[in-house]
């Protein structure tokens, strides 16, 4: 389960990144990006992260998914359907595998 959850913080951490460049080069004046697009990359950053926390334990005994009987099997390393949905928009990243689909 710990494989799929450090790919998926390193996806949002490869987002937050980019996110950052954007900003900073329109803060700069030297890009004309979408500064609203930026502010909500950062809000879907956050979400992702706090989803993530709250499913963290989900597929070991001891997650939210796990008392209502909704988890995954312990063998099943994304432990969750939010999890697992969490890693969709990453399907086409290296490091991505396809067992992983929702
Ligand atoms: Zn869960």
């Amino acid at each position: 389960m710990d494989r799929f959850a450090d790919f998926l913080r390193r996806q949002i951490d490869i987002d937050l990144e980019l996110l950052r460049w954007v900003r900073e080069d329109a803060e700069a004046g030297s890009e004309r990006g979408c500064y609203v697009s930026v502010i909500r990359g950062f809000r879907e950053c956050e979400l992702k992260t706090r989803l993530l926390r709250a499913h963290q334990w989900c597929g070991s005994g001891a997650g939210p998914c796990d008392q209502v009987g909704d988890a995954f099997p312990p063998e099943d390393e994304r432990g969750c359907a939010t999890r697992a949905l969490l890693g969709l928009p990453y399907a086409d990243r290296p490091g991505y595998a396809k067992r992983w689909r929702p």
